[in-house]
């Protein structure tokens, strides 16, 4: 049996919960598979869509996790976010959904595989995070992707992965079709850094994307008006530049289709939060030797960390049903 298949299990348990928590309120569909492993086996990948029908394809905001298999606190911090949602249902969140103004599209665990086998490529050994295709101006040697050989981590792959594919689909079916102003798309990362970043395109290159002003715009927002002052905002390329970044390949795919064809056409916006994790590594210096020690927090401090996270992601995902001059 797979080392981390127990893991797997637990979160897949969780998210059934969710699902029956949320009553009419939420489906759950599967959307594909995963890359198969050695001896052939492949794991689902699900969705799940939360809120009336008609605000999925109105006024929806997305949410990703566990495109890393080994970044297994961002799968958490997105289950504790949706258990939160339907064990209280008194947020204003869960109101909005409720009476349809608001709906969010998610993919709990991209990497299924990853996590039951306790890597953080597809078990076709691709760093999915590389594998988008698309070229960087100038990555960092060997971390920023490279294509020698499926045995090293941020192996990039020669075509486009099975769970690529699947975020494509989603990205078609959801996002691309969304009429909101805003659709906002947060993808929970972990392990880079001691403090928690929150990155928008490009990773590929140091230029400006199309929105940057806007996203400029949202974080400001954020930090002013909800005092979200913990979290460090810039295009991921201030941090350091990949090959073949998945959400820079969707968001130019955006551009070419829908990007900038009026004042107030739909504004496709993915952010990946990476949570910080290497701060707590004075405090137990032996994580470093541990497997999964730079990636994830220690005991301790996880519920901690999980919990803080909440309040953030429903006042992004909340962008969906906003106007852009609900920023000024
Ligand atoms: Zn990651």
């Amino acid at each position: 049996m797979l080392r981390g298949m127990k893991r797997l299990n637990r979160y897949e348990n969780r998210i059934l919960k969710i699902v029956k928590l949320g009553g009419k309120l939420v489906r759950f569909k599967q959307f594909g598979f995963s890359t198969k492993t050695a001896e052939g086996f492949r794991f689902p990948i699900y969705v799940l869509e939360i809120g009336k029908e008609k605000a999925i394809k109105r006024n929806v905001a997305g949410l990703v996790a566990g495109v890393h298999g080994l970044e297994t606190i961002g799968i958490r911090v997105l289950l504790d976010f949706l258990d939160d949602l339907f064990a209280r249902k008194t947020s204003e969140l869960y109101e909005e959904i409720k009476s349809g103004e608001l709906g969010i599209v998610c993919i709990p665990i991209l990497n299924p595989g990853g996590v039951a086998m306790k890597r953080r490529s597809n078990p076709g050994g691709v760093d999915l995070m590389r594998n988008s295709g698309v070229e960087a101006v100038k990555a960092p040697f060997f971390f920023g992707g490279h294509k020698i050989s499926n045995f090293f981590p941020y192996y990039r792959g020669n075509v486009l992965q099975a769970e690529s594919k699947v975020l494509d689909r989603f990205y078609n079916e959801y996002l691309l079709p969304a009429e909101n102003t805003m659709i906002p798309v947060v993808d929970i990362h972990s392990g880079f850094g001691a403090i928690d970043h929150v990155w928008w395109p490009y990773a590929s290159t140091h230029s400006q994307c199309a929105d940057e002003f806007l996203f400029q715009k949202i974080a400001n927002h954020l930090t002013t008006k909800f005092n979200h002052i913990l979290y460090k905002f810039g295009p991921q390329s201030e941090t350091y530049t990949t090959h073949g970044d998945l959400w820079d390949r969707l968001y130019d795919e955006y551009q070419k289709t829908k990007g900038n064809v009026s004042s107030n056409s739909s504004r496709f916006l993915p952010l990946t939060l990476e949570i910080g994790t290497w701060s707590d590594i004075q405090l137990d210096p032996w994580k470093v030797f541990r497997k999964r020690g730079i990636f994830n927090p220690t005991r301790e401090t996880k519920q901690e960390l999980i919990i803080s996270h909440r309040k953030f992601l429903a006042n992004v995902l909340r962008l969906a049903k906003m106007k852009l001059t609900d920023l000024d």
